[in-house]
This record gives C-alpha cells, structure tokens and sequence, in this order.
C-alpha cells in the first residue's frame, strides 16, 4: 500500500511543468541530491565536445579561433548566464574559477570605492575561499577586513566601508540572504556590493540589474551544469566597467590583444574582466550545458525549488524519528535557497549508508547532512525516496 507521501508524490509528479526537462540530462536510478555541488551531465554534452575536439581543435585548429567563435565565447556565454541572474547583456564575461574572480571583484571594487574607505566587510559564515581571498585582498589594498554576519551587515557599514562580499546563499546552511535590502544598506553607505552567486544561479531570480549588484561571482558546475572545473564568471555593472581597474590586467582584457603592446590599455566592457587564453573546452561544454535552460522561465524553477524542499522537509517529519535529526535550514521561503540542511548525529556515516542506498547528499564537517534539489531533473517520488531511506538509515519506522 502506498504511504500518504507517496501518493502526495504521485499528484506533485504528474502536475510538475518542468518534469519534461529530465530527459535532458544522463541520469539513472539513484536520486541524486547533490547537483549543488557538481550538477548531473546534459544530454548534450558529450557530443558537442567531441565535435570541438575532432573537429574544431583536430581539423580546424588555429582557424577555430575565428571560426568556431572560440575567442568571442567568454562573452556570447556570459550572456547565456545574464539571463538566468537577471542581467542585461554585455555585463557578464566567463573564465577563471569563482575564487580567481572574488579576487578581481573584491581588489577592483576597493580601487572604485574612493580615498578614505578601508575596510572590507565580508560574511562571516562564507564558503573558506571567498574568506581566504577577502584576506589577502585586504592586505594587498592595506584594507581592515571586518568578517560579519550577513544580518548584521547593515549594523557595521559607514563612511570607511569600502566593499561587502556577501554569499547569496550560504552554501552551508542553504539560507537565503536578503539581496535586495543589503545591497541597498550597502550602496547608502556609499560602498560597493559584491556577490557571490554560487548557490543561487540557476536555482532561483536574482536580479542583479533590478537591485543594482555592483560586481557579482559565481560558479557554473552547480546549478549550471557545467561539467567538473567548468569556468566561472564576473559580472560587473554596465556604470562601473569603464572604471573597473582589474587586479589582473592580462593580455585578453587589452584594448589590442594582438597589438603586443608593451603598455596596458583595457578594452571596454564585460570583457575588461578576462585574464588569460580562455578554457576553450571546458567553456563550450558549458555553452552546451545551457541549452538545458531553453525554453525555462527561472520563477518555475524557483516554484519547483520550493515545492520540492518543502516536500522533502514534509516527508522527513513523517519518516524521520522525533529528534534525530535537526533542520538548519530556514522554513520560510523567502530565507530558503534550494537545498535542505540537516544537523544529525554521525552524519559521515549516515551518508556513506545513504549512497548505499541509491540516494546521493553529501556530507559537511562536522555533523551536517546536505541535500541538493535542482528543479530541472530531481522529481518528487525521489524526494519522497530520499528522505524514507534516510528516515529508514537512522533508524526510523519506515
Ligand atoms: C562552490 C563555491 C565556490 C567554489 O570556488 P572555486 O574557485 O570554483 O573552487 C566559491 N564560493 C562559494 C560561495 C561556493 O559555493
């Protein structure tokens, strides 16, 4: 007989808009929670690199730089991404990994802040990287660094402010931070907001022209798809680029790369913010992973995130003994990204015993169990899979 959850599944499943978009990625029998993390494989892919292998790389090799658009790609792909985060075209340039770009970010927003700001005030429970280059930018620009809750941002900021970097989405604890209000709190205090978008692209709006984001990062092989190492990207607002003064002024953001000029002279917009020769392959595996997003409105995506967190926490109250486990995550929607969070006693174990099992979280020191929900390929009869088989391996009734 089914349980109330399963049935409660079976209607979720059979009214789901985007139910159709799974068949766009590699997948198998095991729910794989875990897509914030390292997001499952489009459909696409494979394909699409072995065709810029053989053929663009193999047969057309230097030409594929015209050609096949290689040296444009950082751009065309950045505005792939700029619609998913609320950005306009021309804002948005793809390379270097996400902690390369904090580094940029944060270093070119102090040298935009102004003379007498010097300090940098940076979220307190951020993912390490984004603390361990704050530091360093800190000292390299002779700033203090103030680490703070992100709550108590608004609290800290004055007249020495120079920059904030605030995780979106805490990558710990799946909360959502008020992106709206601090950006503003931010920029009345005469500061620059930069943020780091590694939880929240692809799984719910963030509107980074709306709100007027300054200088955003974030990665694209969570909920982007992107493939293991696939590049990261910067956004920097249309207002700023002409001052943008990169940290790392390489020869792909010079006004004339192929000048081989001794002197530095940046190019205008989005692309000011390129270092080196771009990631060719990794980058247009990722050019392929974004057409999973064809077609996708990112408010469905976010509904869908929602339904399926509060499904998952529906069925862990009824699966999950009284006291076994306990939810880090925020309750309230508007505080909630797309995963789940739980505290629970040998969570190492317990989530060696879940991958056993077919059902794939992960597992973050000391005690807390993460499960990933990305809307485009996680349905609700494996939510309800997932937190039975969790509610079975701590030792529920089942
Ligand atoms: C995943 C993640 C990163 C990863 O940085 P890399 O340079 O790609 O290793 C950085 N910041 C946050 C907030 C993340 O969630």
């Amino acid at each position: 007989m089914l349980s109330e959850q399963q049935m409660r599944a079976e209607k979720l499943d059979s009214a789901d808009e985007l139910a159709g978009a799974r068949s766009r990625f590699v997948l198998d029998d095991v729910v794989y929670l875990d897509g914030n993390s390292l997001g499952a494989l489009p459909a696409n892919v494979p394909g699409r690199v072995e065709d810029v292998v053989r053929r663009q790389w193999g047969e057309l090799r230097i030409r594929s730089w015209e050609e096949s658009g290689w040296w444009s790609a950082p751009e065309r792909i950045g505005d792939r991404i700029a619609e998913l985060v609320g950005a306009a075209a021309g804002q948005i340039v793809v390379g270097d990994s996400t902690s390369v770009n904090v580094f940029k970010a944060l270093v070119a927003a102090v040298r935009m802040a102004g003379a007498g700001r010097d300090e940098i005030v940076v979220d307190a429970t951020t993912f390490p990287t984004d603390g361990y280059i704050a530091q360093s930018a800190a000292r390299l620009t002779g700033c203090t660094l103030r680490p703070v809750a992100p709550a108590d941002v608004p609290g800290v900021l004055g007249s020495r402010t120079a920059a904030v970097l605030l995780n979106h989405v805490d990558y710990r604890t799946g909360r959502l931070h008020d992106l709206p209000v601090l950006t503003a709190a931010v920029h009345a205090a005469g500061a620059l907001a930069v943020w780091d978008l590694c939880h929240s692209a692809g799984a719910l709006p963030v509107g980074l022209d709306e709100h007027g984001v300054d200088l955003a990062v974030g990665c694209t092989y969570k909920y982007l798809n992107g493939g293991p190492g696939s590049p990261a990207y910067l956004y920097v607002r249309r207002e700023l680029q002409d001052v943008f003064d990169s940290p790392l002024p390489g020869w792909n953001s010079h006004v004339e790369p192929f000048g081989m000029r001794p002197s530095y002279e940046p190019a205008a917009g989005a692309l000011r913010g390129r270092v080196g020769t771009p990631d060719i392959l990794s980058m247009l595996a990722l050019e392929a992973a974004l057409e999973v997003w064809d077609g996708v409105s990112i408010d469905a995506v976010r509904a869908k995130s929602l339904a399926l967190t509060d499904f998952f926490l529906e069925c862990v109250a009824a699966y999950v003994p009284e006291g076994r486990v306990e939810c880090l995550t925020p309750v309230a929607h508007e505080e909630r990204g797309s995963q789940v969070a739980l505290r629970c006693d040998g969570a190492g174990d317990v989530m060696k015993r879940l991958i056993e099992r077919g059902v794939v979280g992960d597992f973050r020191a000391p005690d807390v169990l993460r499960f990933g929900f990305t809307p485009l390929y996680v349905g609700f009869a494996e939510v309800e899979r997932a937190a039975r088989v969790l509610g079975e391996t701590v030792g529920g009734a089942g």
